[in-house]
């Protein structure tokens, strides 16, 4: 009989209402109880209990360990509740790891689990759907919430509170889940896997906003609180201001790296425009990261110094060309595509 794992984290799935505010108290077990699923064998692994806004760079780490773990004891597919907060982003870090056709499945909810009409009973139902499903190997980590399901590269909570609260703008689902089936959309090749084990902690990374009027002193606060890189989230296809421009310069000259994704939600940043902008960034050093939403980058910039802390300038690029190639054909990846973690670089 399959066998998964489902690893509770908390978030809006797992709370209920107090005198306090939510709060993410329900367990692994109960949260399946609630579900109904039927005859499957699911194995019950209370990870934590917290609001994904309350996950460290440590706790997202722990979490890629631990469904490393979970598919090391051989179970077949692995479903994560998450707080969908950040679900985006440790789906994403789980994606930098991940080298397995076996599927897993972060899901969560917009309405707490004491809700006269709560959303997560039929999202974890729709998440063991796809984690059962052969249309659902070799596709990386998925997020699935209602009634479809992304992969983690471009995924972005959309909606602060209606059910439908993820998409992927520019890409679109990869499957979609109806009442008794999985159907496929398309799907997205991948970049080789980071090799977990060579990494034993994440970098302090921070994202830096650009906006009318900002200045370079946010850059260089970010780097004096000890951030080892920085992504900027420039305005449209990838600019900043002449003042920030400068400010990177003097970042990239001191040897800390730093990344460049925009604020508008959908489409690659392209380094067009003189004057202090994006071309000027391009020059000052900083690596343009694609259609990658600024929280996805900094966690690919955190592990690409991490991998390489003496060129993760060099990791970050060849991440992104990989990812640009592969990302060119829709295709089905086959079982084992993937299997060996062999980096990036
Ligand atoms: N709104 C969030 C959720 O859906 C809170 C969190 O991210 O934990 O769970």
């Amino acid at each position: 009989m399959t066998r998964f794992r489902l690893i509770a984290t908390g978030g809006t799935i797992a709370s209920r209402r107090s005198a306090g505010g939510l709060l993410a108290e329900t367990t692994g077990a109960q949260l399946l109880a609630a579900s109904e699923l039927g005859a499957l064998e699911v194995e019950v692994d209370d990870f934590t209990t917290k609001g994904s806004y309350a996950f460290t760079l440590d706790d997202l780490l722990a979490l890629v360990r631990r469904v490393h773990d979970a598919l090391a004891q051989g179970v077949d597919g692995v479903v994560v509740t998450h707080g969908t907060d950040t679900m985006e982003e440790s789906a994403f870090l789980l994606d930098l790891f991940h080298a397995d056709p076996r599927p897993v499945v972060l899901t969560g909810a917009q309405r707490p689990f004491d809700s006269p009409a709560p959303d997560g009973p039929a999202n974890l139902a729709a998440a063991f759907a796809v984690a059962a499903s052969p249309q659902a190997r070799a596709l990386g980590p998925l997020l699935v919430f209602d009634g479809l399901a992304w992969q983690a590269r471009g995924v972005r909570k959309v909606e602060t509170l209606a059910a439908a609260a993820f998409g992927a703008p520019g890409r679109g689902p990869c499957l979609r889940v109806t009442h008794d089936r999985v159907l496929p959309l398309g799907a997205r090749s991948r970049p080789s896997a980071f090799d977990l084990d060579a990494v034993r902690e994440l970098p302090r990374v921070d994202v830096v906003a650009a906006y009318a009027g900002a200045d370079g002193a946010l850059l260089q606060a970010a780097v004096a609180a000890g951030a080892g890189g920085v992504v900027v989230q420039a305005l449209g296809a990838g600019n900043a201001s002449p003042a920030m421009t400068a400010a990177v310069a003097r970042l990239v000259d001191r040897g800390v790296p730093v990344a460049v994704c925009s604020r508008a939600f959908s489409g690659p940043v392209a380094p067009m425009y003189g004057g202090g902008g994006g071309a000027d960034l391009e020059r000052a050093g900083a690596v343009f990261a694609s259609d990658l939403s600024p929280w996805q980058a900094r966690l690919l910039l955190s592990v690409s110094i991490a991998h390489k802390p003496e060129d993760p300038g060099a990791v970050l690029r060849q991440w992104l060309q990989q990812e640009a190639s592969a990302g060119a054909h829709v295709r089905r990846m086959s079982d084992g595509a993937r299997t060996s973690d062999q980096g990036a670089s």
